[in-house]
């Protein structure tokens, strides 16, 4: 935009995550000198949708990077909830195992909320159960949900101010839009969570310090909703014609957004990156115990 004299930061969430896997992977090689072995994570692909299928190879390749183990179950599309509920079992008593993650989406027959909830909590690093989800709410420490942990990493890096700050989320599934919004009341933001039923959602983006967009909506944001300055993180991510699109008009607000996430390379690798750190925690908390 003409005239604001902003220079728009392009938030480099990939420079960011590599940063950190590189300090993880120094802090395993040191913790595991000793002989004992690296954190292990256990992906459940039920079924075999090819884009849960290239998430679940990101995630194990990044595992692989840092020097920990996965291990991958894929049962089969047809499986019962029963047959994966055994299997979770399983994994919870397995000793070797430090973290536990199911790809969504699961097959219609099988309640995602069920499967969450039989996570053991010790193991749930994807933040998905009803036992971290309670401690998100009530102030714990726990194991909380891995694109708003990577959201709080990139705004602490940019410097941007959470406390006291007008916070507008869009959005408000259980695995960006309430965690993140809870998590920045946590860090004292006075947080307005928006979905689809909000009237005037212009109105309350353009008073965001800070946006956090989560719809899946392509370019539902114009230029005109950024409060000049604000910091934009654009979680959304949609493929319109063999292209991805963010939720935000990623062109549109440069020269207006203090910083905005690219919906490439912005808010995706840190995502995975508090996955690791995640079953890191889990891992270490065993070791303790
Ligand atoms: P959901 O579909 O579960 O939630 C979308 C939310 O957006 C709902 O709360 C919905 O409101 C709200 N919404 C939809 N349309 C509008 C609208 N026109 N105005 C205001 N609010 C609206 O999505 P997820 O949270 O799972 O994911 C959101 C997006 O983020 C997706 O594009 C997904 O691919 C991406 N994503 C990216 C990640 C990454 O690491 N980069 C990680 C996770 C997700 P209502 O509740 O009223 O229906």
């Amino acid at each position: 935009m003409a005239g604001t004299g902003i220079e728009t930061v392009v938030v480099d969430g990939l420079g960011l995550a590599r940063g950190k896997r590189a300090q993880m992977a120094e802090e395993i090689e040191k913790l595991t000198a000793d002989g004992s072995r690296p954190p292990c994570l256990a992906v459940v692909l039920v079924g075999d949708d090819p884009a849960s299928a290239s998430y679940i190879k990101g995630k194990r390749r990044a595992c692989k990077r840092v020097g920990f183990d996965s291990v991958e179950h894929n049962p089969p599309a047809t499986s019962s909830e029963a047959e994966v509920l055994a299997l979770i079992d399983q994994l919870n008593r397995d000793d070797g195992i430090d973290g536990i993650l199911v790809q969504l989406p699961l097959p219609d027959a099988i309640d995602p909320n069920v499967v969450a909830a039989a996570i053991d909590p010790a193991k749930d690093v994807d933040g998905v159960g009803p036992v971290n989800a309670g401690r998100l709410v009530m102030g714990e420490d726990g194991y909380f949900a891995c694109t708003p942990l990577g959201i709080l990493e990139i705004l602490d890096h940019h410097q941007i101010e959470i406390s006291g700050a007008d916070a507008v989320v869009i959005g408000r599934s259980m695995i960006v839009g309430k965690p993140i919004s809870l998590l920045l009341q946590r860090r004292n933001a006075t947080v307005t969570m928006c979905h689809s039923r909000t009237r005037d959602l212009a109105e309350h983006c353009r008073r965001a310090d800070i946006l956090v967009a989560a719809t899946g909506r392509p370019r539902m944001i114009p230029p005109d909703w950024i409060k000049p300055g604000a910091a934009v993180i654009d979680v959304g991510v949609t493929e319109v014609d063999g292209e991805l699109v963010g939720d935000v008009d990623f062109e549109g607000v440069q020269g207006i957004a203090g910083i905005v996430t690219p919906h490439r390379r912005g808010v995706g690798p840190m995502t995975i990156t508090m996955l690791l750190h995640n079953t890191l925690e889990a891992w270490k908390a065993r070791s303790r115990a």
